[in-house]
């Protein structure tokens, strides 16, 4: 389906037009696909070929992409996203321990068990394997109702967890404003909103204290890099839904980037880990 649609729809309309209008081209997509809707299949499509082309300015300029955006920082931290809920206890610490070998200073795991008490078991197991000193985040995926995430938030900030992500569906924005304002711990939000209005909604509530862009939904490097700018305006940091070197570029040119999400890096990856960060790549383009 999106590849119909971009060879089909999106492709044609961007024929003859130059590489470098990047934002013309992407307010001509969002005007001739307007019927589709400005998020889903159409955005991802739009994201895309937003994509390809900040590549192909890197590469026709012989310059990495954090640099044409302006660049800020050769290193950003990163975190290992390793604790998924269908990891058993043992295998759950021998993931964070390796994650810590690997250079990391921080991990993500995923909570939200059917009982409390097991979320509670799971956090105590993983800030066992990384030490008092490294970030441990929580990320709910969306399944909590307002009251419930209320009670676990301060659980989670009792056991000293770094942000608290995503705890209910991108329908209850009311939701994550009150647990905003209930809790000292961070929120962190954005992975399922599609277009930089979206996230000033998130903003203007305050309703996140990070703010986390999706490379397809948000809408490709432009639209990131506005919203950034505008979680800027409103003194919150921008981390990073996915890794890879397209996130890692954008990163790089954020003064407000707090944080790349990973996976582990295995040896001979393309991501360097160092004492916490990733080395920013120097290549043309995203350096693919
Ligand atoms: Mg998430």
């Amino acid at each position: 389906m999106l590849q119909q649609l971009i060879e089909l729809e999106l492709v044609p309309l961007i024929i003859g037009e130059d590489p470098f209008a990047v934002k013309r081209i992407r307010e001509k997509l969002r005007h001739e696909t307007e019927y589709h809707g400005w998020s889903g299949v159409t955005q991802f499509g739009i994201s895309v070929i937003d994509i390809a082309l900040w590549d192909l300015m890197g590469k026709v300029l012989g310059q990495p992409v954090h640099k044409i955006l302006g660049s800020y920082t050769d290193r950003v931290p990163a975190y290992a996203m390793v604790g998924w809920l269908n990891h058993e206890l043992d295998d759950l610490k021998k993931i964070c321990t390796r994650a810590m070998e690997c250079g990391f200073r921080a991990v993500k795991m995923k909570v939200g068990c059917p009982t409390l008490e097991e979320d509670v078991q799971r956090i105590e197991a993983v800030r066992e394997a990384i030490g008092k000193n490294a970030h441990l985040m929580v990320d709910a995926n969306q399944v909590f109702t307002t009251a419930e995430a209320l009670i676990r938030g301060k659980v989670y900030q009792e056991l000293d967890c770094y942000w608290f992500e995503e705890p209910f569906p991108t329908t209850n924005k009311e939701g994550l404003a009150e647990l905003a304002q209930n809790l000292e711990m961070r929120i962190a939000s954005g992975e399922n909103e599609y277009g930089k209005w979206a996230f000033r909604e998130l903003l203007e509530m305050r309703a996140v204290d990070v703010v986390q862009g999706d490379l397809r939904r948000t809408g490709g490097v432009t639209e990131i890099m506005e919203v950034a700018a505008i979680a800027d305006a409103f003194n919150v940091p921008y981390a990073s839904h996915g890794g890879g070197v397209v996130n890692l570029n954008l990163l790089a040119a954020m003064p407000n980037a707090c944080y790349l999400e990973t996976g582990l890096v295995s040896p001979g990856s393309s991501l360097q880990i160092k004492d916490g960060y990733a080395l920013v790549p120097q290549g043309s383009g995203f350096s693919w």
